[in-house]
Formats: structure tokens, sequence, C-alpha cells
């Protein structure tokens, strides 16, 4: 199981996913209703069922079927008959898996939102073709692996000025560009991927398009140490012709759906940084509660736990924040006829302020645990290295640090129209 045991075994005894739900449930469960409740206890017993058979020296693409069979490989959009669904079901699900896996996390929120989002905004706006439904059963089900291109070695924060061209014929549209940082791309079945016919007019011209694999699709594995269990690409699209029915959005609707996605992408993605907190502060609450130096806990010691109790509010008030945003989304976006307009530029403003705060809070909660651990914490002994490491990758997917605090300076430079 580990390279080498060195941890104490009654505190390895105490240090199980069953007590960290116990932990967690005693902190988030009095911020959720009853229906809630019942759905992270189902998402804890499927938990604790696979967390045996899941194989840290294997990359994590087996598992992908084990969610798909309990409608687990996404929960903001309706799909098959898995209830309860909505975006506070997704920050939930999201929390958990975190708990569970934070790097199978990671590539199921690639597969399940990230590619698979798209598929359901096709016909939200009417689309008509039966592939992109075939694509989302496929997706949904965990049989295949979905990615989402819009990152390029050239555009990265800039990702409206796509350099990705795309040139319409009568046969579909041919895709030639380059794409990077491909979450699951090396082994990705679907590619949701940007392009644009004109790159001097991006906004009226973008593109988006689900390309198969078998259309010549070439992706190479980028080395990504944090994350070895998960397979990101750079994915080549050399004259990659690619049919009508797959296209989503033509002629300029491909930029309008890049950034109508980006909302519940941000909010999917607070839910695994509220996962990587809790997961990170609870392995050090239960370690530092039982290690013990000069006669007593190590949590006794102020260095230590006032650290854990300042970690312990920011993650709480974080948590309470992801939630909060979640409920706006699905009372006055999601499941209502006519979407409040107030509530979807709170909640695109908030997704970025959320999404910002918890990946930055993930990466310190996960450091200070470390520091108040000690050594035990830098070994495969506890899960803390591992929650480290996924928690940098936070920060940089779905839009990095300084990306969403400038989509929050634009909201609070408006204001001058308020006075
Ligand atoms: C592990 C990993 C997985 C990823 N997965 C995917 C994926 O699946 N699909 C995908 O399409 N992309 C993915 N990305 C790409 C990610 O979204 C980009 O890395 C991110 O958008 C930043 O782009 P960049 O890395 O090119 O940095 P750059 O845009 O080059 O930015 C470099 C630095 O400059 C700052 N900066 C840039 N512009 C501004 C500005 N206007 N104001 C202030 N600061 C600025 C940035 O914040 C950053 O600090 C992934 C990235 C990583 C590392």
């Amino acid at each position: 199981m580990f390279q080498e045991k060195i941890i104490d075994d009654n505190i390895l005894e105490k240090m199980s996913l069953e007590n960290v739900f116990k932990i967690f449930n005693d902190n988030v469960f009095p911020m959720l209703n009853e229906e809630e409740r019942e759905y992270c206890q189902e998402l804890q017993e499927f938990s604790l069922d696979l967390h045996p058979n899941i194989d840290k020296s294997k990359d994590v693409y087996g598992l992908l079927p084990e969610l798909g069979k309990r409608g687990y490989i996404q929960r903001i959009n309706p799909w098959k008959d898995f209830k309860p669904y909505g975006m506070k079901k997704e920050i939930l699900l999201g929390t958990h898996l975190s708990l569970l896996d934070p790097q199978l996390e990671l590539a199921r929120l690639a597969t399940g939102i990230l590619c698979g989002n798209p598929t359901f905004h096709y016909y939200e706006h009417g689309g008509k073709s039966d592939i992109p439904s075939k694509v989302q059963d496929e997706l949904l089900s965990g049989q295949k692996i979905g990615c989402i291109g819009i990152t390029e070695p050239e555009r990265g924060s800039d990702a409206v000025n796509l350099t990705t061209k795309c040139t319409k014929t009568d046969d579909g549209v041919i895709f030639n560009g380059e794409k990077v940082y491909t979450t699951n791309g090396a082994v990705a079945d679907y590619f949701a991927c940007y392009g644009v016919y004109d790159e001097g007019n991006p906004r009226d011209t973008m593109v988006q398009a689900i390309i198969a694999r078998e259309f010549g699709v070439r992706t190479e594995r980028l080395k990504i140490n944090s994350v070895p269990r998960v397979q990101i690409a750079h994915t080549i699209l050399d004259n990659v012709l690619v049919p009508h029915e797959y296209v989503l959005a033509d002629d300029g609707l491909g930029y309008k759906r890049l950034f109508e996605g980006l909302v519940p992408e941000r909010l999917s993605i607070m839910g695994s940084g509220v996962g990587i907190c809790w997961a990170g502060l609870i392995y050090g609450i239960i370690y530092t509660n039982l290690r013990k130096q000069f006669g007593k806990p190590v949590i006794r010691y102020q260095g230590v736990g006032y650290g854990l109790a300042d970690l312990l509010t920011k993650t709480n008030a974080a948590t309470a924040l992801a939630l909060q945003a979640a409920t706006v989304f699905d009372e006055r976006i999601l499941f209502t006829e006519k979407p409040s307009k107030e509530a979807e530029k709170w909640v695109a403003s908030i997704s970025s302020q959320g999404k910002y705060y918890l990946a930055k809070l993930a990466h310190e909660v996960c450091y200070e645990v470390q520091q108040h651990m000690g050594g035990v914490s830098v070994t495969d002994n506890t899960p803390v290295d591992e929650l480290v490491d996924v928690s940098k990758i936070e920060e940089v997917i779905g839009g990095a640090r300084n990306i969403q605090l400038l989509l929050i300076q634009h909201q609070i430079q408006r204001y001058t129209g308020l006075l």
C-alpha cells in the first residue's frame, strides 16, 4: 500500500475515509436540507465501496465507468433517471469525489462538465442532430472519455483570440491548429473544441464542435508531475474534417457558448476545491489530535491548533459561499422558466470570485496542514501530499488566478454607472 510505512498503526486506523466523512458531515450537514443530506449519504456509501478498489499506481480512467453506473459523471443536468440534479448536487458531487480521489475528480470534471455540458447546451438552444445525444450517453456512462480544447500554445488567458483555423466545406468543417493542456486529451475519445473562421473576427466566427478522435486528432501526453494519474495532452488538429452533425455552434455562436459554459464550469471547479480543502484539513485534524510530542497531542500547541482553527474558519466560509452560489443558480436560473438577469449577473461574478478564492484556499489549506502535521504528511503514508499537488492545478485550470481577478475588476469598475 505504501512504499514504506512509518505512520503509527493507531493513527493510520483513525485516518479512514469513513472518519473523514464523519467530520465533514458534522461541519457541512447543518447547511444542507434533508434531500441534500440523503444525496450526500448515497455519495458517501458509494465512495466507501469504491475506495478499496482504487489503485494509486494506476491512472484514473478505469474508475469512470463505476461513476457512470451511478450517474456521477455529472449532476448539473438531468440525464437518464438519475436524481436529484442541479448545481448544488454537482458541487456536492465534486466535493465528495475530491474527498475520495482528487485526481479522479479532475478527470471526471473534464469529461462530464467540460466536454459533457456543451452537448446539453446544444439541445437547450434547439439543436436537432442526434449525434450530441449519443456522445452525451457515452460520456456520462463513463464508457467514453471527453475533454475540452480551448487553450492553445499561444493563446492561454486570451481565450477569445483563438488561432485554430476553421474552414467550411460541403462535407463539414475542417479544423487546423493546436491545443495544449488538454485534460484527459491523451486518452480522450471526444474533444469539445473551438476554432475560428476568421482570426481577425473571432467573436463573429467562432465554432464549437465535438471532434471524435477517429476524425484524425493526434495527441502527445504532457509530463505533469502533480497529477500523474490524469493524462493531459498537447492536441494537434491537422486538417481534421468534422462532419456538420458534430458542429454544436457555428458562425460565431461558438463564442457565445464558450462564455456561457464558463460559469457552470467555474462553479463546478468550486466543488472540487471545497473537497480538497476539507480533505486536507480533516486529515490534519485527525493526525494532530493523535500525534503526541513532549507528552501531549500536538493540536494542543497553539502554533498547531490555532493554525487549524484559522483554516477551518476559512474552509467553512468558502463552503457556504459555494453552496449559496449553487442555490442561487438552481433557484433563479436553472429551475425556472424565466431566468433572472440579476441572478445571472451575480452568479457570473461570484463564479469568478469563488473559483479564485477556493482554488487559492485549497492550496493554502493543504500546504499549511503539511506544516502542522510535520514530516509524515510529505510521504505517501497520508493523502495530504497528493492533495497539495492537485491543489496547484486547481488554480490554473478554468482560467488562472489573474483572469478571475480581471473579470471581478471589470465588474467593480462598472459601478461608476450606479453613482
Ligand atoms: C494542468 C492543467 C490542465 C488544464 N486543462 C485544460 C483543459 O482541459 N482545456 C483547456 O482548454 N485548457 C486547460 N488548461 C489551460 C488553462 O486554462 C490555462 O493554463 C490558463 O487559462 C492560463 O493560460 P496560460 O497557461 O497560457 O497562461 P498565460 O495566459 O500565458 O498567462 C501567464 C500569466 O500571465 C497572467 N495574465 C495573462 N493575461 C493577463 C491579464 N490580462 N491580466 C493580468 N494577468 C494576466 C496569467 O494570470 C498568468 O499568471 C489547463 C492548464 C493546466 C496547467
